[in-house]
């Protein structure tokens, strides 16, 4: 009888263990399938619609640290493990980088300084241009020129990088039709109206107050956009060209998306509404982003989606692009990480190989469908730079913007025209 209960309860015994080991297996397989599923359902997403981002500053970076050499360095390989590009606090980009953060597409910055204005801005711009068109002739197997929508679409298909050029800054053409007109000629598909500083025709977004600039820094000089500005949008218009809208005054904001008669883009920029930034875009922005069937394209550098100075994480970009969904829902957002162009990013998003971690994080608030954050990567943009087409491809007819600024009113701004010899109208 005892050997008979002894045996009895270690059968027993025998089965409850087994029936917890089988129970912790089943909660463990769960839980991978669920991790598993959430990476999945992030590269089947991806795989569809890898990432078209509106905005990279690698350019600059190979002009500052390599002198535009591209013999001096090589960008298929981890940069990360560089010895000067590994320990500079702006270097986040290089191709097997991108090709693990799933991006099918890129505008990749041609960047000057404002300190170059009224003086070599527009030879050093025509320089970035001719860097970027070395850096995609260089690396076949990982870039492929695009100047149109189906040009992207087409390089995404043969697994390239597709590679843009947006100029960044109106500074880049001072104030010339015929500067901007070359500039498209030679590929360039946004212009951003300004950077960090006033043109003679565009307000910059530091003359607006906000949290971070209590006292703005700039004083607004061309009511946003001035009269001439507003032809050097229309003549945008009539190139097929995208007018970015990131780095602009508020007001500027305002007039642009008023004016143009084609979608406008904020290559990278986030909500004010989060982080009251002037780089971000304030909620009747966003409405009127809405209303144009523009976009914002949300980036990513902690000075603008943190305004405590921290760094930050992904979740604080995930507030962002919420906000900005809340305002204008998910066809009005796609992503600028503005990557190499800032020096601190959020944890999560640390370099370009990151992008999957922001559509894990967007998945699991349950607000996204597959279809919103195919949209989200780069369904959006597209529709965007497809409707400038069109809108270009409506206007063939309309005559060109010609002439020069007038001398009255670069004197009435004060514009140094030390180092200009043009004769202008007065
Ligand atoms: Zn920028």
């Amino acid at each position: 009888m005892n050997v008979e209960k002894a045996i009895l309860i270690i059968a027993a015994s025998a089965l409850l263990v087994a029936t917890v080991l089988m129970t912790v297996n089943v909660l463990v397989n769960q839980l991978d399938n669920r991790k598993l599923s959430l990476e999945q359902r992030v590269q089947t997403i991806l795989d569809n619609q890898p990432i078209i981002d509106g905005h990279n500053d690698l350019p600059w970076n190979i002009r500052n640290l390599a002198y535009n050499d591209l013999r001096r360095i090589n960008l298929a390989s981890d940069l990360s493990k560089h010895e000067i590009w590994g320990k500079v606090n702006t270097s986040y980009t290089d191709f097997p980088r991108l090709r693990k953060g799933r991006v099918g597409a890129l505008f990749w910055g041609a960047y000057t300084d404002c300190s170059s204005q009224l003086k070599d801005s527009v030879e050093q711009t025509l320089e970035q241009i001719d860097l970027i068109k070395r850096l995609v002739k260089k690396y076949p197997n990982y870039l492929e020129f695009a100047f149109s929508a189906a040009d992207i679409e087409n390089a995404i298909e043969n697994k390239k990088i597709a590679s843009l050029i947006g100029i960044e800054g109106g500074h880049s053409i001072q104030f010339s039709f015929g500067i901007l007109r070359m500039f498209y000629s030679m590929g360039a598909r946004y212009m951003t109206l300004t950077h960090d500083c006033n043109t003679p025709w565009v307000d910059a977004s530091p003359v607006d107050p906000s949290s971070v600039d209590k006292n703005p820094t700039l004083l607004p000089q061309n009511d946003g956009i001035s009269e001439f500005g507003l032809r050097i949008v229309k003549e945008m218009n009539r190139l097929g060209m995208m007018i970015d809208i990131s780095h602009v005054s508020q007001r500027a904001m305002e007039k642009a998306l008023k004016h143009s008669v084609a979608p406008v883009i904020f290559s990278h920029s986030s909500a004010r509404a989060i982080c009251d930034h002037h780089r971000n875009v304030p909620d009747s922005v966003l409405r009127l982003v809405k209303k144009t069937n523009s976009i914002v394209m949300v980036t990513f550098s902690s000075a603008v989606v943190r305004c405590d100075g921290t760094r930050g994480n992904v979740s604080d970009v995930v507030k962002h692009i919420q906000h900005i969904r809340s305002i204008t829902g998910p066809e009005h957002i796609g992503l600028g990480g503005a990557y190499d162009g800032g020096d601190v990013f959020p944890k999560g998003l640390e370099d370009c190989s990151k992008y999957p971690n922001l559509f894990k994080a967007l998945l699991k608030t349950g607000d996204w469908t597959v279809e919103d954050l195919e949209k989200l990567a780069g369904k959006n943009i597209l529709r965007v730079f497809q409707a400038v087409e069109q809108k270009r491809n409506e206007l063939k007819d309309q005559e060109m913007e010609q002439g020069f600024i007038n001398g009255e009113e670069l004197d009435k701004k004060k514009v140094n025209l030390t180092c200009i010899t043009a004769n202008f109208e007065r």
